[in-house]
């Protein structure tokens, strides 16, 4: 059925966790760090928000969580707005279809990633965004706190740590893309900069709301403008192609929205004029994509009606 009216949107999400609860076989959560790999995969929350910030949720959806990468649209969309187009002679639009982490296509293409969302780009856009703002991290976590109401909302500074502790493959794509002179910041202080913004924690409740932002076109929730509509337009269409690294093409199959991912279990997901969606259940597939987060939007969409096709 196409969905007519909002206030269907809670009986939606309570079916779908309940089906998402009877389901098996739910993944694995990242173990890369240790702050990851003691989250229990059965945990479920997922939340809907609309462009008013009218907010809906069912199970853990006020239940904080590592954003990882999910943050990387929030520093592409703060960068944009500083640069505009001069971003894309750094960082390229293309799905790369390669892991997250992935170090090829770096060396062919001269240390310009193929796009904002994997780790290559994600390091460029923060870098860049620390060149203008000289505080990436601190200016991502004001703009979550400012979307989402959430004045608590945190870097886990331990989480930072651990990440920096295991963080060579990311040190490794951060000092080749600098022998290309694609780095404006010494490697060092990028890399800190880019393990804080993963370890940001929000609620599904917040990552909906301050994704808020994308289904109204490129205005903020106080009503002034960040970004325009073309490049809001933009920045949806990436996640589309991009925001599910190499499964973006299966999740736009079953899914139909623009979305990202990130290792933590969480997806944001946009319906352009309708709603924003934050789903979160850490165990992941073998491309570090939630499980049942997939499932649950693949649920909604399906239920609703609501896609971008
Ligand atoms: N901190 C993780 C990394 O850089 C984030 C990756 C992700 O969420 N996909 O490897």
């Amino acid at each position: 059925a196409i969905m007519t009216s909002p206030q269907t949107y809670q009986p939606v999400l309570d079916r779908i966790a309940a089906e998402i609860e009877k389901t098996p076989g739910r993944g694995r959560p990242a173990d890369y760090i240790p702050a990851l790999a003691a989250c229990d995969p059965r945990r479920f929350g997922m939340a809907v928000a609309e462009p008013d910030g009218t907010v809906y949720g069912v199970g853990d959806w006020r239940q904080p969580f590592s954003a990882q990468s999910i943050t990387k649209v929030f520093t592409l969309a703060l960068d944009l707005a500083r640069e505009g187009d001069a971003l894309w002679e750094h960082v390229g639009r293309e799905p790369s279809g390669n892991p997250f982490n992935s170090l090829v296509q770096l060396e062919y293409e001269n240390g310009i990633p193929r796009n904002p969302f994997i780790n290559a780009g994600a390091l460029v856009v923060t870098d860049r965004l620390h060149t203008q703002t000289e505080d990436a991290a601190g200016t991502l976590l004001d703009f979550l706190r400012a979307e989402s109401g959430n004045d608590r909302l945190a870097i886990n500074e331990s989480v930072a740590a651990s990440e920096s502790a295991h963080g060579d493959r990311n040190a490794a794509l951060g000092h080749f893309m600098a022998a290309y002179n694609n780095i404006d910041n010494p490697v060092p202080v990028l890399l800190d900069q880019y393990f804080r913004q993963c370890s940001v924690e929000a609620s599904c409740a917040d990552l909906a709301l301050a994704t808020g932002f994308l289904a109204r076109h490129g205005i903020r929730a106080d009503g002034t403008r960040l970004l325009s509509r073309s490049q809001a337009k933009q920045v949806n269409a990436i996640m589309l192609t991009c925001g599910t690294y190499d499964a973006a093409g299966d999740f736009a199959y079953r899914v139909g929205l623009p979305g990202k991912s990130g290792v933590g279990g969480g997806i944001i997901a946009v319906v352009p004029g309708h709603c924003t969606l934050c789903v979160w259940s850490p165990g992941l597939d073998e491309r570090g994509n939630s499980v049942s987060g997939v499932a649950a939007l693949d649920r909604f969409t399906t239920l609703t009606g609501l896609s971008v096709f």
